[in-house]
């Protein structure tokens, strides 16, 4: 069993090394308040309680944070398991440590498995408290990095859950913040409860070539280490193997076995000086063969979550290639610790280091005006999509979420520019707003003194959150007028859509009831927030849908005491008749049959349109296929109806995607372990070679949404061999 000792001993000694300064009486005096309180817990194997706090404690000073948060990972579970509160602490140890303990223990009591929508207002919490203090969600993920050191004492369904949780909020968020050495041992300790199988079987491999490794390792490193002593640069040069989970998705990824993995092995190099990262660059690849477009340079690039380092792949005499990184010391730290080292030195500078915290900025701009769901829809485009870096006329590099457009960069730069843009050019060419940005571009935006402002059409066109953000902002403050009357049309619209009268929202007693349920002063205030779209119609007629059935059944009942003759209107009968086919509403039809065009499988979320059919119904085509191309010609524009799709429907739809690819063996496996780990439903699978050492594929599955079908793309254009895709054409 563990003991008070060694747990004490071990967070003595972290402190000793990263904080020698510290009061290590006021340390004491918070382990022994935290002691007597917890004095009745116990941890899950039997051992003293304390011994949590110490050891997150640990993990705190060892991420190099200060005293105060080390207080407050020694007394973060104080306010939330026994009965000290926050006046007694802050009492005893000041403000700064009761609102760390009180901040600790609001996310301890945010539960993030529940259902989707608690999910995501926990994820806001999260990033609510990371505005305050950066400290508490620092010494949250070290909390949950000791409960993931300790989960086998956890009952199996226990485990499942708190990893699941780690994978989908910690891990995500430990790499965010730049902490790489916490986010592996994250991923890592997850995937044991998760894939046991699989991790067992990497470990075992592992273990077993364990002395293989380790030669090849050092061959390596004294080659490099020789010649860098000979020219006289100082480094520290070492091997590692890839951590297990990266490890796991290689072999997902690419469909191998472990033995056949080669890219296991990292090799680090660190110097003191960025100059000397470039010389040892160029020794690297005098040693070694390179292997072409794999080297990348975020010493000058550095990446979004502050990391900068060179990488390089090349390859021995062995035939094996490796991956070596070469930083300084101090990219060293950061890359280890992230935003915690970041923190420290600030704290340590007094100087601005705001423009590395470029994310976190966004993210509080952000969350001012959004609900729950969209923010964390936009947080993780934000967070974990790729970033492309786009350069300003002038050679300053701006990051923004792959796929962004020239709305974006300029939102980016300053939201006047935003609002004043009437063009912009891409590499000295006139563009369009709506261009994708690739890295490397120079964009230049055109502005106008007279510009009108963004137009609705921007809040679709820009691809990052921070554009839409004040995009909207600007037509709420601009046009309240104009935001009430659009706001008010869709949300009638969409009442009408769901059967329900709009005299509801005046009967006296519903009228403040539905207001409060969707906390608004008044109807002016909501349509105004539907209109600048920080609110939808479709949610906030969901917020209130149910309520207003219930009022209406209660006076149907009351008449119905009246007069038991009349007949008993069903309101859940007419619902259900405006109720969608397959998924689509027809407007202005009640009920029609309904097919989906064979020529371009449209999936929701593709922007459709509706084709009246001589006995066959309604065929829907994506509004951008070819042969819905003439539905201006007057001659048949009676025929074409608008539909859309409704939103609550998850059935599958059909849909074909072909690949275009270079002919190789096991392509067709690649393809399907894509289509089989992304679990959908493969209808059929043909290929067929072309000439010229070229074949396409074609593939008709199920996917729920547009947005399932673009992210089971993205994974089949990242297959090896995979050159192109088109959406099917029959
Ligand atoms: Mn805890």
């Amino acid at each position: 069993m563990e003991t008070f000792e060694d747990h004490y001993a071990s967070m003595q000694k972290a402190i000793h090394k990263y904080l020698p300064n510290a009061d290590m009486t006021l340390i004491d005096r918070a382990v022994e308040y935290a002691n007597a309180k917890h004095q009745y817990q116990k941890r899950k194997d039997g051992s003293p309680y304390i011994i949590h706090p110490l050891a997150v404690a640990e993990v705190v000073a060892e991420i190099g944070l200060d005293m105060d948060a080390i207080l407050g990972a020694l007394l973060h579970d104080c306010i939330e398991d026994t009965d000290a509160s926050h006046e007694e602490i802050e009492k005893i140890f000041g403000a700064t440590v009761a609102e760390l303990v009180e901040g600790v223990t609001k996310l301890t009591r945010t539960d993030f498995t529940t259902s989707e929508q608690a999910q995501m207002e926990s994820l806001r919490k999260m990033f609510m408290a990371m505005s305050k203090d950066i400290r508490v969600v620092l010494i949250k993920i070290a909390d949950r990095l000791h409960n993931m050191r300790t989960m086998q004492y956890q009952t199996p369904a226990k485990q499942i859950k708190k990893c699941r949780e780690t994978m989908d909020i910690y891990a995500p968020l430990a790499h965010r913040l730049g902490m790489q050495r916490i986010k592996w041992e994250l991923e890592d300790l997850s995937l044991r409860y998760l894939a046991p199988a699989d991790y067992e079987e990497i470990t075992n491999y592992l273990s077993a070539h364990k002395e293989q490794d380790e030669q090849f390792m050092n061959t390596i490193q004294d080659k490099i280490t020789d010649r860098l002593t000979r020219m006289g640069i100082q480094s520290k040069t070492y091997g590692r193997i890839k951590h297990v989970y990266s490890i796991y998705r290689k072999m997902q990824n690419q469909g191998k076995t472990i033995d056949e993995l080669y890219d296991i092995y990292a090799f680090r190099c660190v110097v003191d000086t960025i100059p000397d990262c470039y010389n040892v660059l160029g020794h690297i690849h005098d040693l070694f063969n390179l292997v072409p477009g794999r080297f990348k340079d975020y010493i000058s690039t550095p990446k979004p979550n502050m990391y900068q380092s060179l990488h390089t792949t090349v390859i021995g005499k062995q035939g094996i290639p490796f991956e070596v990184q070469i930083r300084t010391w101090e990219m060293h730290e950061t890359a280890e610790y992230g935003i915690a080292a970041h923190w420290k030195y600030k704290q340590g500078t007094g100087s601005g280091t705001e423009k590395d915290f470029e994310w976190v900025r966004r993210l509080l701009e952000t969350q001012q005006d959004s609900d729950a769901e969209e923010f964390v829809q936009s947080m993780k485009i934000d967070m974990f999509d790729d970033e492309v870096f786009v350069y300003t006329p002038k050679g300053r590099v701006v990051s923004l979420p792959n796929g962004s457009t020239p709305i974006d960069f300029a939102y980016a730069i300053h939201s006047g520019v935003g609002n004043a843009m009437i063009g912009a050019k891409v590499n000295n060419r006139i563009a369009n707003i709506d261009a994708k940005l690739k890295n490397g571009d120079i964009v230049e935006i055109l502005t106008s003194k007279s510009a009108k402002g963004p137009s609705r059409d921007w809040l679709t066109i820009c691809k990052s959150n921070q554009a839409r953000t004040k995009i909207k902002q600007w037509f709420k403050k601009e046009k309240r007028e104009e935001n009430i009357i659009h706001g008010r049309a869709s949300f009638e619209s969409e009442m009408k859509r769901m059967a329900l009268p709009l005299t509801a929202l005046s009967e006296p007693e519903l009228e403040a009831h539905l207001l409060k349920k969707l906390s608004f002063a008044n109807w002016d205030d909501m349509y105004a927030a539907i209109g600048y779209g920080g609110l939808t119609a479709t949610k906030a007629v969901g917020r209130i849908r149910d309520d207003i059935t219930k009022a209406l059944k209660a006076q149907n009942v009351e008449k119905e005491a009246y007069n038991p003759l009349r007949m008993k209107p069903d309101t859940e009968a007419v619902l259900r008749n405006r109720h969608a086919v397959n998924g689509v509403i027809v407007e202005d039809i009640e009920s029609c049959m309904i097919k989906f065009a064979k020529c371009c499988t449209p999936v929701p979320g593709d922007a459709i349109v509706g084709f009246i059919t001589k006995g066959f119904g309604v065929s829907v085509h994506r509004a951008d296929c070819p042969n819905a191309a003439n539905r201006d010609d007057p001659r048949q524009a009676a025929r074409w109806v608008r539909v859309r799709w409704a939103t609550q429907e998850e059935q599958p739809f059909e849909t074909t995607l072909e690949l275009d690819c270079i002919t190789r063996d096991g392509l067709l496996l690649d393809v399907a372990t894509v289509m089989t780990t992304a679990r959908v439903r493969v209808k059929e699978m043909t290929g067929k070679d072309l000439p010229g050492g070229r074949s396409m594929f074609t593939i008709r599955f199920e996917v729920k949404n547009v947005a399932e079908l673009e992210s089971i793309r993205k994974k089949l254009l990242n297959i090896r061999d995979v050159t192109g895709s088109r959406r099917g054409q029959v």
